[in-house]
């Protein structure tokens, strides 16, 4: 199958609920990514900061950069200049640095809570006291580069499909309270539009459960080495 038959038919299933696709690229040739380009897919996965920077010099400039890795304060300056969407944000003090040096390239980066919803351990991830205590902090006011656009959440690594979809109705639960309570709002940084969830194994599961952005890759190119 080639990779524009694949996004075609991934997105033909997003459709009717108009989830829509991030195509992740992390491993992936310049000229797989060239191709994933030529079929008007604009939204591109990477979690290694240094892969994506590389990347991002060769290929044109109307892709849209997606970080989905784990995001380490030090690297962010290397991503501010072109970054479109931060899905991994799981601190305030990695929010701070991300609000520095978008003031540093004049703009404004938006930015998603990544929030803890595995049964399994795992290292990231907010857990729903900490979510509230970032959205409650006062200095998260004074953040002026950044906006926070929603929330991502990553599901256990199983086949069990039944605990997969308990976990994206927790987080679907907290973003729809986050939503209706208008939590942050007041800062003016704050909106409850984007949910991030959803894998190759789980996409139509996580648009099911009203996720806005989902994030395929191997079920466009094949397993990853
Ligand atoms: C690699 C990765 C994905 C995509 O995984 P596939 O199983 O290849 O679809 C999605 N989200 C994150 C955070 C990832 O690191």
């Amino acid at each position: 199958m080639s990779i524009a038959s694949e996004i075609s038919r991934i997105q033909n299933e997003l459709k009717p609920f108009s989830t829509r696709l991030i195509v992740v690229t992390k491993t992936r040739s310049i000229a797989q990514l060239l191709e994933t380009h030529a079929t008007g897919a604009l939204d591109f996965g990477e979690n290694r900061v240094q892969e994506m920077v590389e990347k991002h010099a060769q290929l044109p400039k109307d892709i849209r950069w997606h970080q989905i890795g784990h995001l380490q304060t030090n690297k962010v300056k290397y991503i501010a200049p072109f970054i479109n969407l931060i899905h991994s944000v799981d601190s305030l003090k990695l929010l701070t640095e991300i609000n520095a040096q978008a003031k540093k390239n004049n703009r404004i980066i938006n930015c998603l809570l990544q929030t803890y919803i595995a049964q399994e351990e795992s290292k990231f991830g907010l857990y729903t006291e900490e979510l509230s205590d970032l959205l409650n902090d006062p200095s998260l006011s004074e953040l002026t580069h950044i906006r926070i656009i929603g929330l991502m959440g990553m599901a256990s690594f199983t086949a069990d499909q039944a605990q997969i979809a308990r976990e994206f109705s927790s987080l679907q639960a907290i973003f729809q309270r986050l939503k209706m309570e208008k939590i942050g709002e007041s800062t003016g940084l704050v909106s409850w539009n984007e949910l991030s969830m959803g894998m190759s194994g789980d996409y139509i599961l996580a648009a099911e459960h009203g996720s806005s952005l989902v994030r395929v890759g191997s079920a466009i190119f094949g397993e990853r080495n």
